[in-house]
């Protein structure tokens, strides 16, 4: 299904600009964006993967990865198919770089779906889901008074202005910050860090948000780059969670997975500094779990993709210091 997409602008001999995403497309007539979903159609810009999904899945949503909001629910997961980065690493790449048939979901329905399997939140993840920004939005309108979230597990690249259109519609994110390095991002991803930058920052006034960081060998896996990514946490709310998971060989990107021993002295480093952080795709004992800040009470206990609440009172305090823990429950 197609619709009028949301912020463009008509060019001259029926080209237009998409003001979507920092890309700033320039689309001739009958072409399609970078994301390969929104397409100039008789001089007009047309969001033609509105409700067109790739996958339907019920996951838990500490796959997200988001552990500190609604722990130990499902969610329902829905993806488009595009993206607008081309990472070299990409674990979708078969449906966020190539096409591949989809099924259309009408927003009344993909809400039904998630009502009738107690899906706490719908999860628009998988691909790039800010490529759906009209559908995000018409879904939230339906699913939300119904008390489902929206949750968006998203590479943040996308302008200021529709970022604080779509906020007010979203429960929660997880953002992907891939490199501290604009020139590894430029070459590696196609965007620009400072957008994904000024992504956070301005998620992070509005909605809860977590942080991805895949420290993938040879690109962003040194001391240097972890301690710049730390600072910048930092500075926009150490509270932030911060997840640093860890790297496997996948598409064109075949240099050997992330050793243990650097993602722990990551981990050790934002510790320092983070009131939360996270090792992924790499069990060990207490790096999933979740500590009180203040006098560090276990107070969610992981393995896997499994939760536990351990040490927090229902109205969301540690139960041995009484502090205010950070969880949207
Ligand atoms: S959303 Fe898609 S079409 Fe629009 S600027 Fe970004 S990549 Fe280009």
């Amino acid at each position: 299904m197609s619709v009028e997409a949301k912020f463009w602008k008509p060019l001259e001999n029926g080209e237009v600009q998409c003001e979507l995403c920092p890309h700033f497309c320039r689309l001739k007539p009958g072409k399609a964006g970078i994301c390969r979903i929104r397409r100039n159609i008789n001089g007009k810009l047309i969001a033609t993967g509105y409700g067109e999904t790739t996958s339907i899945a019920m996951d838990p949503i500490e796959k997200k990865p988001l552990f500190h909001f609604k722990p130990g629910n499902y969610v329902l997961s829905v993806a488009p198919n595009g993206c607008n980065f081309h990472c070299d690493w990409c674990q979708n790449w078969e449906i966020s770089q190539s096409k591949v048939p989809t099924q259309h979901l009408t927003s009344d329905l993909l809400v039904t779906i998630a009502l009738r399997e107690r899906a706490a939140g719908i999860a628009f993840t998988y691909t790039e889901p800010l490529i759906w920004f009209e559908y995000i939005i018409d879904v939230a309108k339906i699913g939300r008074p119904k008390g489902v979230s929206m949750l968006a597990i998203t590479n943040g690249y996308i302008e200021p202005e529709p970022l604080d259109e779509l906020l007010p519609h979203i429960d929660a994110m997880n953002i992907d910050l891939k490199s501290m390095n604009p020139e590894a991002y430029r070459k590696f991803t196609g965007g620009k860090l400072e957008s994904v930058l000024e992504t956070i920052k301005q998620s992070a006034k509005k909605t809860h948000i977590e942080i991805t960081f895949l420290m993938i060998p040879t690109l962003n896996d040194t001391e240097k780059e972890i301690r710049k990514l730390v600072d910048f946490v930092e500075s926009v709310n150490p509270k932030i969670p911060l997840h640093l998971s860890r790297y496997y060989p996948s598409y064109k990107f075949n240099v050997p997975p992330t050793s243990p021993e650097i993602l722990i002295n990551a981990y050790n480093i934002a510790k320092e500094k983070l009131s939360y952080v996270y090792i992924g795709n790499l069990p060990i004992h207490d790096a999933e779990n979740t500590y009180c800040p203040e006098c560090n009470n276990l107070l969610i206990e992981r393995r896997g993709f499994t939760s536990a609440a351990r040490g927090i009172t229902d109205d969301g305090k540690c139960s041995k210091c009484g502090a205010k823990v950070d969880f949207v429950l």
